[in-house]
């Protein structure tokens, strides 16, 4: 089966998250027809919204880092660069009961947990990260290693371990140095020249700028549709002709598909070979709940929050409204309480309301003033593939974006690398595959 422009291919994007969204606008752009097919009831994936109170609130905490160059290319191209705003943002972790700012380098040297010597050692692992040519030497290193070797064992076991086991939980020791290194050195730079810490946010929401990529998808003459689900494909000769949803079949020239990894395959299953959907299944995730609390009055003078004490069960306390003020929301303050932990977990299956009784006292130790009547309203976003588990060698475990049938691409959360997830990567990763899609129609090789 060969196609050209000529035979007026067709592309299905599975998911309308923005690696979705933004391969459906550049390949919108250049002409070709694409059909959005998005199992939720909203775009956006991950970074999607919700209502408060006549607001849209991402369901899981989001900003940008200032030096997020593929979402500026894309705000600019749309002419909605005014929709963006920078602000300086309060850094601080809470440690034996305790709370330290740590938005600046002098922040760093005022942490008192650690002697004067770790100190500026805690405070030299952003330049030794920044400084590091060959990431691909720390492939085969543990994030664990590497931050001992770095920062010594005491840093260590008083700042990273807590913060690696609450965000990785039983993968703590599996983590790869890369995405620690990566992490850490994009997260440095993101910073004004006297070391504080900028961050970007979008008017409106991640979800305004999701809708107005879904909308100039429309006007290049896409199809958007939402509340569907593509449960199944179909193939020929290596190439898939059509990707089932509950109710059509809908005929395909190319397939670009970005749910998260074991989702695909269980879409391609039987259509490929079984070593390749092993490989899908390789890679580990681990879900994310998010409880979000609207409170009439503000917690505490810090944006983002980093727990590390073993006892409180979030890994992160983001007051979002330290960042986007709560005029933008009607006065409500935001409080997200974030965990990231197996799905399996005995909290993912609470019900909102048990989540809530469960955390409730846990916020009352962290702020001995709190009180259950500044509650308005509480509200529980569930993921249960947030993050992919970056493992040592990931560069062997992740799979390519083309895959054994010919006009199929994957590209998801866990095919960016080095770098770690974001809406800035899934913008880049998403053209990037509209890029491939065009340049093999042009040379009519799909
Ligand atoms: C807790 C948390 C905090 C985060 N914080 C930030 C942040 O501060 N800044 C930032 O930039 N990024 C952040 N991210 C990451 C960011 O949200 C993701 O990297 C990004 O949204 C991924 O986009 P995507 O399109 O690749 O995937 P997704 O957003 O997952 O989109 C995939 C889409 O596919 C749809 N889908 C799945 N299966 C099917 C099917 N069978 N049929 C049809 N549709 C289907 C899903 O509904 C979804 O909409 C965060 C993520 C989490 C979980």
């Amino acid at each position: 089966m060969t196609l050209s422009p000529a035979t007026s291919p067709h592309i299905a994007i599975i998911g309308g998250g923005f690696t979705g969204l933004a391969a459906a606008y550049d390949l919108t752009k250049a002409g070709v027809k694409v059909t959005i097919l998005e199992a939720d009831a909203s775009l956006g994936g991950l970074a999607g919204g919700f209502d408060v109170g006549g607001y849209v609130l991402e369901r899981f905490y989001h900003h940008w880092f200032s030096n997020d160059q593929h979402v500026v290319n894309m705000v600019r191209e749309l002419n909605l660069e005014e929709q963006v705003v920078l602000r300086p943002t309060r850094t601080g972790m809470y440690y034996t009961k305790n709370f330290f700012k740590l938005s600046s380098p002098i922040d760093v040297l005022r942490f008192t947990p650690l002697s004067l010597i770790n100190r500026i050692r805690l405070g030299l692992v952003v330049p030794r990260a920044r400084a590091v040519k060959n990431w691909m030497k720390l492939e085969n290193v543990t994030a664990r290693e590497w931050l001992i070797q770095t920062c010594g064992k005491e840093v260590f076991r008083i700042v990273w371990e807590p913060l690696l086991v609450g965000k990785f939980g039983p993968y703590a020791d599996k983590v790869s140095a890369v995405w620690f290194w990566k992490k850490i050195a994009l997260r440095g730079s993101s910073r004004s020249s006297d070391g504080r810490e900028i961050l970007a946010y979008y008017r409106g929401g991640f979800a305004a700028l999701a809708d107005s990529i879904g909308q100039k998808v429309r006007e290049q003459g896409g199809d958007i549709r939402l509340n569907t689900c593509v449960t199944g494909i179909e193939s020929r000769d290596g190439l898939v002709t059509a990707v089932k949803t509950e109710s059509e079949s809908i005929p395909v020239t190319g397939v670009l598909a970005t749910p998260a990894l074991p989702l695909i395959a269980d879409l391609v299953q039987g259509h490929t070979p079984k070593p390749y959907t092993d490989k899908l299944r390789r890679v580990q995730y681990l879900a994310n709940i998010c409880l979000v609390l609207e409170l009439d009055r503000s917690l505490s003078d810090t944006y983002w929050l980093n727990v590390a004490d073993p006892n409180f069960p979030f890994v992160g306390v983001i007051e979002h409204t330290n960042f986007e003020p709560p005029e933008s929301y009607g006065g409500r303050h935001i409080v997200y309480l974030s965990k990231y932990l197996p799905a399996e977990d005995l909290l993912y299956s609470m019900s909102d309301d048990e989540v809530l009784d469960f955390s409730l006292p846990h916020i009352k130790r962290m702020f001995p003033a709190f009180n259950r009547s500044w509650l308005k309203a509480h509200h529980v976003w569930r993921a249960e593939y947030a993050q992919p588990i970056m493992e040592k060698n990931y560069s062997q475990m992740m799979p390519a974006v083309e895959t054994p049938l010919k006009n199929l691409f994957i590209s998801t959360m866990a095919q960016v690398y080095p770098e770690d997830r974001g809406t800035n990567y899934a913008i880049r990763e998403g053209r990037a595959a509209a890029k491939l899609f065009i340049e093999r129609l042009a040379s009519e090789r799909l």
